[in-house]
């Protein structure tokens, strides 16, 4: 029948953000537990969100966080009653690991899997706009699937025509830079080229870990940031990193400043860092470090 908000018991926090809270509750009466996010803030357009997740995770892709239901709150607050991701974050996950980044076969798993929920979200018309560590979830399975769709936007219309979208949305440190025009707006193309972008920055950061990919003085301030992304060379690995060359090839192929110059989701699959990777191989590794950080 019909799900009840009062017949959800609430175990355990599991995070606070912007634009929310996201509680770990269990359907009373049986064993199975979930994650209900409630959204407090109407900055971020919640409406938004639950229109997206009805669009994308409610059909069982096994790399979007799912979504079991949406409905309002007591007081009338969109809720969102998600899968639950035992493990948390992959930033999380970084964090409980010391600051230590992903090894390569573990990350480029990372990247395959994203990839694949990128081709789940893009070919349903929704731009994610927001991809990051904290927004890929990860379970004791050692699945990773993406999360968080506050600020995507739908660039296909209910006939399939295309549609501009809104890109100045999202975490600047994660923004292309086209997406810092004021007023940034795109098609179809544009809007899935600045996930890209983001999928770049999000796989750098997953493998330097703690170290910061640009220095503090520029990413406190927002005027600095934008005007290194705009002006400044895309951010690529040091020279003494212990990154492969595939590695740095995968994140030159996402951080091209001009978007059309971009690799696309598809190029992308077929890059070696993550086509030639020895898939059962990078699972299991990227299975052990999670169950560790648990
Ligand atoms: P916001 O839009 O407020 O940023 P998120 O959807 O990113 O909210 O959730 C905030 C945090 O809550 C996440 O970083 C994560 O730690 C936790 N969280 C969110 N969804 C889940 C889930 N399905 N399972 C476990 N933890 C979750």
């Amino acid at each position: 029948g019909e799900l009840r908000f009062s017949d959800l018991d609430e175990i355990a926090e599991l995070g606070a953000g912007a634009c929310g809270e996201v509680t770990k509750v269990r359907l009373r009466g049986s064993s199975a537990v979930f994650a209900l996010k409630i959204a407090y803030y109407d900055n971020n357009d919640p409406e938004g969100e639950m229109v997206v997740l009805r669009r994308v995770a409610q059909s069982g892709s096994p790399y979007i966080v799912g979504c079991h239901a949406t409905f309002r709150s007591p007081a009338d607050e969109p809720a969102m009653l998600l899968e639950l991701m035992d493990a948390g974050s992959l930033s999380r996950v970084v964090r409980s690991r010391g600051g230590r980044g992903l090894p390569e076969p573990a990350l480029a798993e990372v990247a395959a899997r994203c990839l694949a929920g990128l081709v789940h979200l893009h070919s349903r018309g929704v731009a994610h706009l927001d991809l990051k560590p904290d927004n890929i979830l990860a379970n004791s399975r050692g699945d990773v699937k993406i999360c968080d769709f506050s600020v995507s936007r739908i660039f296909l219309g209910p006939d399939g025509e295309s549609r501009q979208v809104s890109i100045s949305v999202g975490s600047s440190e994660y923004m292309s830079p086209e997406r810092f025009k004021p007023n940034a707006h795109a098609g179809p193309h544009g809007a899935c080229a600045a996930d890209v972008w983001g999928l770049g920055i999000t796989v750098m950061e997953l493998f330097l870990g703690d170290t910061p990919i640009l220095p503090a003085d520029v990413t406190s301030s927002w005027d600095k940031l934008m005007e290194v992304i705009l002006y400044g060379k895309p951010p690529s690995f040091p020279e003494s990193s212990s990154a492969s060359g595939e590695l740095r090839g995968f994140v030159t192929s996402c951080l091209q400043k001009d978007p059309k110059q971009r690799s696309t989701v598809a190029q992308l699959l077929a890059h070696p860092f993550v086509a030639r990777r020895d898939a059962e191989a990078s699972r299991h590794q990227l299975r052990e470090i999670i169950v560790e950080t648990m």
